[in-house]
């Protein structure tokens, strides 16, 4: 734990990110590098990859140097996705991962995420860990007979391959047009795709850290472009990954984005048992799950605390609604790719992806944000969830686990949350009518407006 209350945060809900030149820089990185030798006491494997950004070389040489200069080894990726440095670290028994992405972020930005040797990546107790390691500059020292050695490991990458195929069984050949927005996905999530039998057409597959096609977030305004080539060449599916590919988001064979809710509960729906998902994720999990007889169990936003519950609770599958998916059968790390071929796996079967979303049940959403300085939040969100449960009379259940998240007994529910990292606190409603959700908002917001005032 923090030895003072005082060091700042430098990690956020995922790895440490920011823009080049101010907060990530080779300086920086070379600390980092040096305290996760450090916190591994100078002994062992880091295995190091990166995506398709322009600082990347730059960042990784940086934190080679630090790993290497406190005594671990280093065995290096070159450009992959996320998922691949996850997977490598379990599977070559290595000490911890290192991925410099910023995920989603634009072209100006980049980031460190560090992962366990089981996939998983840091908790917040290690991530707190190397940043005391780093504001006390408490680095291991070695001798010169003491430092660390850098060699490569491409040969994992037709591991991963194989091993990903061996896990599912493609019925029929799809048409499936992949968009990788020029991110870490760009060599791999289509030939995995061609590996499968699948037919496909590529958009944004060559790799280049400018994101020139699409913004690398995978969301409806940025996948115009692939709904378009979709609905032209009349393909089953459209897949995009965000830029560093741990994250997948779908296309139905209409041209239409997928909710990300319903494809989570379609997915979810499959797998059967112990779901884990997120404190906003819809109401259709539920009935989707408990249709097969499974159960959803709800934690915090953020792929971490999704794989700590998977482990805690033994579940089959774990996913966030922002199309982060975990694969527990797999590994602990988040897996685009995989994702893309469980969906290939399913409409392989031969239901359209149009008409299996069709059947999963979509009640009124609204999304909010309230603006709040970032100095008050907390102390607003302790008066919220003091006293927001009295707003109503008919209050099931009381969730804080991560903001406060009210269902009511008609099975509506209302989450309100501190934005991570702007200054917002959100609002996510689903009510089961048009009125209810009205209802519920109006109240909600009335009383929160008064606090905050
Ligand atoms: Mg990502």
């Amino acid at each position: 734990m923090h030895k003072n209350e005082e060091i700042p945060r430098l990690f956020g809900t995922s790895g440490i990110r920011g823009p080049v030149g101010s907060k990530i820089t080779t300086n920086f990185a070379l600390n980092v590098g040096k305290a996760i030798s450090t916190y591994l006491k100078g002994k062992g494997k880091v295995v190091v990859g990166y995506d398709t950004r322009t600082s990347n070389q730059m960042l990784e040489n940086a934190i080679c140097a630090g790993l290497m200069e406190c005594g671990c080894d280093v065995i290096s990726l070159g450009m992959v996705p996320t998922p691949l440095v996850g997977y490598a670290t379990s599977r070559l028994h290595a000490d911890a991962g290192v991925m410099i992405t910023a995920s989603h972020n634009p072209s100006p930005d980049n980031g460190i995420k560090v992962w366990n040797n089981d996939g998983m990546a840091y908790s917040t107790e290690q991530e707190m860990e190397l940043e005391n390691i780093i504001h006390t500059e408490n680095y291991n020292k070695c001798e010169w007979d003491e430092l660390g050695k850098k060699e490569e490991a491409y040969e994992i990458i037709n591991l991963y391959i194989e091993e990903l195929l061996s896990l599912v069984d493609i019925k029929k050949s799809l048409k499936v047009v992949v968009d990788c927005g020029s991110g870490a996905g760009s060599y791999l999530s289509p030939l995995l795709l061609r590996k499968a039998g699948c037919e496909v057409l590529t958009l944004n597959c060559q790799p280049d850290g400018s994101f020139p096609g699409r913004n690398p977030e995978p969301n409806a305004d940025n996948l115009k472009d692939l709904m378009d080539v979709v609905k032209i060449t009349g393909a089953d599916l459209g897949i995009a990954h965000d830029g560093d590919a741990d994250r997948m988001m779908a296309v139905d064979d209409t041209g239409k984005i997928a909710s990300f809710d319903k494809l989570l509960a379609l997915i979810s729906k499959e797998m059967g048992g112990t779901i884990i998902t997120t404190v906003d994720a819809a109401l259709c999990m539920d009935e989707c799950m408990s249709e097969v007889g499974g159960s959803v169990i709800r934690t915090k936003v953020g792929d971490v605390h999704v794989a700590q519950e998977i482990v805690k609770h033994k579940a089959t599958f774990g996913g966030e609604p922002s199309g982060t998916w975990l694969h527990p059968n797999f590994c602990m790390c988040p897996d685009g790719l995989l994702s893309a071929l469980k969906l290939v796996e399913l409409i392989s079967q031969g239901q359209k992806l149009s008409e299996l979303l069709s059947e999963i049940p979509e009640y009124p959403t609204i999304r909010e944000k309230l603006t709040c300085p970032n100095e008050s939040k907390e102390i607003i969100m302790k008066s919220i969830e003091d006293a927001l449960e009295s707003c109503y009379s008919d209050v099931l259940d009381v969730n804080t686990i991560d903001g406060v998240r009210i269902t009511f007994k008609d099975d509506s529910w209302i989450l309100i949350r501190p934005s991570g990292t702007e200054p917002y606190i959100r609002i996510t409603l689903e009510g089961k009518t048009e009125k209810r959700t009205e209802e519920i908002l109006k109240v909600s917001k009335e009383f929160i407006l008064e606090i905050m005032n």
